[in-house]
């Protein structure tokens, strides 16, 4: 295992690092030797099926699970032996958050805020995540999405560098959603780290500025999500009475007509439109049903995991339990 990096922290360098991370669990490896490296500012986004390995890498990352091998190096800390110094300098939002359902949301903020030296402001943290209205309201009387958000709240108090973001949309309605992705772009905007874990794929292409698919515990991809994102844009029209309108599709290659709809791949949609617009225009023919669509993270996601195939791994016999599962000050 390797010695503490720089017990004091460090505030330059990427804020995490890794390289060659191992984990297994009896005989079952759930990291197999992955190398990371996250900037200080960046969004990043782990994305991986389920049993993939990302909570294992979390975990680790958090100091709450030892590793088999590999380097590990977060803020200029060691994980494993970071100790108070490097727990006060991130922040950790689980899936579920302990907070006592009687207060209310200004109490538990203080509450929490009370345990770092130098934690951020009250007045800031509540607006960070849109809760200054609800600041009176009792913990118990919040909605999901704002129950979610203090859960948030609590894992800024201390003014972390780098927040690790489990799963933070899971269960939303749509707009709570969108309201969750606007206090991840506020965080971005104070300049915390943000690691984060989710399975939409939407959520990680909106948010994080890159990402890292994991697959049975190694790194399949990684990058911006426009670099992850491959393949043709498709047109579709779709005719009432396609024999009618096919030589609209004359001389336009890769267009296939099946039930009426014409679906046409390009690597160069803007002159595919531009031509058939121009000749239905002559024509005097509308393009019905006219989309154009691109590719998406989720369809480079589905590509890269499926290549990789992702059934979920048997059951090992060495079972371990990770350290401490509160949210923020541990
Ligand atoms: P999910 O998306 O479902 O949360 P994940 O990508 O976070 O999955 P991990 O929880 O890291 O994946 O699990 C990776 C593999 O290690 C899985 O096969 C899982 O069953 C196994 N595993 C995880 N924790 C333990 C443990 N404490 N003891 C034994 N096996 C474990």
């Amino acid at each position: 295992m390797t010695a503490s990096i720089d017990p004091g922290g460090d505030s330059h360098g990427p804020a995490i690092s890794v390289t060659g991370l191992r984990k297994s669990y009896g005989s079952l490896e759930a990291v197999g030797g992955i190398d990371l490296t996250v900037q200080r500012g960046e969004v990043f986004a782990l994305l991986g099926p389920n049993g993939a390995g990302k909570t294992t890498t979390v975990e680790i990352l958090e100091g709450h699970r030892e590793r088999d091998g590999g380097e590990v190096n977060v803020l200029g800390h060691d994980p494993e032996h970071g100790g108070r110094a490097f727990r006060q300098q991130i922040g950790i939002v689980l899936q579920e958050t302990g907070v006592e359902p009687y207060l209310s949301v200004e109490e538990t903020v203080a509450l929490f805020r009370g345990y770092y030296p130098d934690p951020l402001p009250l007045e800031e943290v509540l607006e960070v995540v849109g809760l200054t209205e609800q600041r009176a309201t009792r913990v118990r009387r919040l909605s999901g999405g704002q129950q979610r958000r203090l859960d948030v709240a609590v894992g800024l108090c201390g003014n972390p560098e780098l927040l690790f973001l489990d799963e933070p949309t899971t269960g939303f309605d749509p707009s709570a959603r969108r309201d969750a992705w606007e206090v991840v772009r506020n965080l971005s905007s104070l300049g915390t780290t943000v690691l984060l874990t989710t399975h939409y794929m939407d959520e990680a292409e909106s948010l994080a500025g890159r990402v890292a698919i994991l697959a049975r515990g190694r790194i399949v991809a990684e990058g911006r999500p426009d670099e992850l994102i491959q393949g043709d844009e498709v047109v579709t029209i779709s005719f009432r009475s396609p024999g009618r309108h096919a030589t609209l599709l004359d001389g336009i290659t890769n267009a296939a007509t099946s039930d009426g709809a014409v679906t046409i791949h390009t690597t160069t949609a803007t002159a595919t439109l531009f031509e058939l617009t121009r000749r239905a225009t002559e024509r005097g023919v509308e393009l019905e049903g006219l989309t154009v669509t691109r590719p998406t993270l989720e369809d480079a996601y589905l590509a890269l995991t499926a290549a990789e195939g992702t059934e979920s791994a048997e059951t090992s016999e060495g079972g371990e339990s990770a350290g401490g599962t509160a949210s923020g000050s541990r």
